[in-house]
């Protein structure tokens, strides 16, 4: 086992010399020193927990990116060390980068730890030292494993944005989604959809096959709408067996194109109802009102919610398991 205390021969005089190295080394928060070279002149024991790099791996060495990236990666300490610091945008996203005062750099992302075998989401602090001169004589880089506080974020984030039953976007989030599109809409002068999908008699259906069936009725509507979609639409749960879709940039035509898809999908996953109802169709399907708008400033989302609210009555009146639409878009 290397030792941890040792200071390499080339190592340039830290101030307080070897005191500052020991003290680095036995400090509780993961830490790495750079030299001069960027190569590592200490990786303590706790790093090497971090990491499961041992110290003897990457003394000496400027292996030390390693312990972090499956591909090769500045370190925060080699950016602070190179005065590169101008590159940390690109390395990291904006909202990863922390001010920080003096040449430091500070900024937290996943990390995929190789050796570990596993990803962490790291919070980095990297710092230059200077001799009582004001040389640069070396960097060093504390690290904080910040993967639970990360994981609980995204499972209140979860919670916040996502329904409970079928994983779709929540009321919530549709109505700050539909809120967000309409301003989008209005400053690019876009067309924005939006489809309501009412599933058919699921009344009858909870009470042939019962609550939980009806449920699992439900997640695979979920799943067959959301297939439907392209990477910038949202399905959203709306309500209790309603289902809105928000489709920005299409047309009318363009909606009732995807409400066709959507009304075809659910009728071709061939649910039975189980309501012995010979007059029925005998599986499970879905009605679709559809609108569009031209957002102009004397017209709202409220509209655009109430016109496809409005088809949708319409389909269910003409008998349901069909699309409708209004005959124009709302300008
Ligand atoms: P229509 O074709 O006119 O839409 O008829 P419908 O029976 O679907 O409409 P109605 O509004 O009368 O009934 C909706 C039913 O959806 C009643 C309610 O119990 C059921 N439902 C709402 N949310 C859930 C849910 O989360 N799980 C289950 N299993 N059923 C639900
Ligand atoms: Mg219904
Ligand atoms: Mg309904």
């Amino acid at each position: 086992m290397p030792s941890l205390h040792r200071v390499p021969p080339a190592a340039p005089a830290l101030p307080n010399g070897a005191f500052g190295f020991r003290l680095m080394a036995m400090l509780a928060v993961p830490t790495f020193v750079l030299d001069t070279d960027c190569r590592v002149m200490i990786w303590n024991k706790a790093c090497e927990r971090l990491t499961g790099v041992a110290a003897g791996d990457v003394l000496g060495t400027r292996d030390h990116w390693r312990s972090f990236h499956q591909a090769p990666r500045p370190t925060l300490a080699d950016l602070v060390m190179q005065n590169r610091c101008g590159e940390l945008s690109q390395l990291y996203p904006l909202p990863a980068i922390h001010p920080a005062e003096d040449g430091a750099l500070c900024a937290e992302s996943w990390c995929d730890m190789p050796r570990v075998g596993a990803r962490r989401y790291l919070a980095a602090d990297a710092s230059p030292i200077h001799d009582e001169a004001g040389s640069l004589v070396a960097a060093v880089q504390t690290l904080r494993d910040m993967t639970d506080e990360k994981l609980a974020q995204a499972a209140l984030e979860q919670l916040a944005t996502r329904d409970g039953l079928t994983g779709l976007a929540n009321r919530r989030c549709f109505d700050d989604t539909l809120h967000a599109e309409w301003a989008r809409a209005l400053r690019q002068k876009q067309p924005l959809s939006l489809l309501m999908v009412d599933v058919d008699n699921f009344k009858d259906y909870n009470d042939a096959n019962g609550h939980l069936g009806g449920d699992e009725c439900l997640k695979r509507i979920a799943r067959a709408v959301a297939n439907e979609m392209r990477a910038n639409d949202l399905v959203a749960r709306y309500g209790g067996e309603e289902f809105a879709v928000i489709l920005p940039n299409q047309s009318l035509k363009g909606a009732a194109i995807v409400a066709e898809r959507i009304r075809s999908r659910v009728e071709r996953l061939t649910m039975p109802t189980g309501t012995g109802n010979p007059a029925g169709p005998g599986c499970v399907t879905v009605s679709i009102g559809a609108a569009t708008a031209i957002a102009a400033a004397d017209t709202s989302a409220h509209q655009l919610v109430a016109i496809a609210d409005a088809a949708l009555y319409r389909a269910k009146h003409m008998g349901r398991n069909r699309i409708s639409l209004p005959l124009t878009e709302l300008r």
